[in-house]
């Protein structure tokens, strides 16, 4: 499919449920593992400016809009994107389709206690996924903490460490998880979990 070169990002031109398909096409699979970006202007900015996040964010198999201001720049620059992704409704899809094929799930990041209980509230809403494991966000992140979380062999993997941080992680040691879908979320345990 057709990506969009934004400040030297490439963005998928890809509509919502196209790119969903190819994301559960792939996790089945299991040939792969695939990370996900959700790129809102404020990470397009950071990958401007840091060659190093610009490099992490480039091993990315999906770079999806997330937010207005990345489609009004599709549209500057002539090219318009068909709709904007947000990450946090990404969340709640991957976890609606987890619950229906009994896959699962790992929320790694935030502080102490909170990435438990957005898995608690994630388990209200979407019964039938499964726990792999979660793990907070100030543990440093060092390879033991991504071998910890690898050896659970979750299918989707939720990294709310803010970005740049939660993009590099994933960069680094996405080799540890041969099968996973890998996304960055930012503060999205926080509210779950609110
Ligand atoms: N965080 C973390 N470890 C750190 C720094 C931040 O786990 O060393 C977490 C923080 O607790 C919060 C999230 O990362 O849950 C970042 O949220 P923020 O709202 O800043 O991210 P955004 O949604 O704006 O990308």
């Amino acid at each position: 499919h057709e990506k969009l070169n934004i400040v030297g990002i490439p963005v998928d031109n890809l509509k919502r449920e196209q790119f969903l398909s190819l994301v559960y096409q792939e996790l089945n699979q299991k040939q792969k593992n695939i990370f996900i970006v959700t790129a809102n202007p404020e990470i397009i900015m950071n990958a401007k400016n840091s060659p190093s996040y610009r490099n992490a964010l480039l091993q990315a198999d999906y770079i999806i809009p997330d937010g207005f201001g990345v489609i009004k720049a599709s549209n500057i620059l002539g090219n318009p994107l068909p709709e904007k992704i947000t990450g946090y409704d990404l969340v709640h899809t991957f976890l609606s389709y987890a619950s229906e094929t009994g896959k699962s799930v790992y929320f790694f990041g935030a502080k102490e206690g909170i990435a438990q209980e957005a898995i608690n509230k994630a388990k209200e809403l979407y019964p039938n996924f499964r726990i792999a494991g979660t793990k907070h966000g100030y543990a440093g992140l060092t390879e033991n903490v991504a071998e910890e979380i690898a050896s659970a062999a979750p299918d989707f993997v939720f990294v709310g460490l803010g970005a740049p941080m939660q993009e590099e992680w994933i960069a680094s040691y996405q080799h540890l998880f041969p099968h996973s879908v890998l996304m960055g979320v930012g503060g999205s345990f926080d509210v779950l979990s609110g």
